[in-house]
């Protein structure tokens, strides 16, 4: 709570809210829906009526950009399909923006969910990320397994019917 807390209300607002207001900031608003509502400034890139683009106050690599809806979810899963469709529309529009600029067509588009996988400011976003070369950009550990075949079925079984249930 502290963390998010620190995040939704910077400087020095932060010190003047009490512990009650604290509190409903963090529900109810975080730095992003203040960028969204002009309270603070960002270097738009992109705006529609759902969707938002920035540049990432802290560049992993240079043009390192922001994708945030306009719906105030905090995790992927709780979006709705619609503002995920118009997300969704303009994420490849944004990656050859990016590539034009910066000449790498190499980059990741990443989202975490929750503060467990690094998710840091609880409104939902999409960090898109130059790999100009083998130094910059996002190092990505991938500790892979080998799927279970039998275990694949199983999990693949109970995913779908997670969709239709
Ligand atoms: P997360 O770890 O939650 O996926 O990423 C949050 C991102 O938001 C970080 O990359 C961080 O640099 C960025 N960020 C945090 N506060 C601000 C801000 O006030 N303005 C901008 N433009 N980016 C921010």
């Amino acid at each position: 709570m502290g963390k998010s807390v620190a995040r939704a209300a910077s400087g020095r607002d932060r010190l003047r809210l009490g512990p009650a207001r604290r509190y409903a900031v963090s529900m109810a608003e975080t730095i992003f829906t203040k960028i969204i509502a002009g309270e603070i400034p960002c270097h738009k890139i992109y705006e529609d009526d759902q969707v938002l683009a920035f540049l990432d106050i802290g560049p992993v690599s240079a043009g390192h950009m922001l994708v945030i809806p306009k719906e105030p979810a905090v995790t992927l899963d709780a979006l709705s399909d619609e503002a995920s469709a118009a997300i969704g529309r303009v994420l490849p529009r944004l990656c050859r923006a990016l590539k034009m600029v910066t000449g790498s067509g190499a980059m990741n588009v990443l989202q975490n969910n929750e503060a467990l996988a690094h998710q840091v400011v609880e409104h939902v976003h999409f960090h898109i990320i130059p790999k100009p070369d083998g130094e910059q950009g996002l190092g990505v550990g991938w500790p892979a397994g080998e799927l279970d075949q039998e275990q694949g079925t199983a999990l693949a079984q109970r995913l779908r019917d997670a969709l239709t249930g």
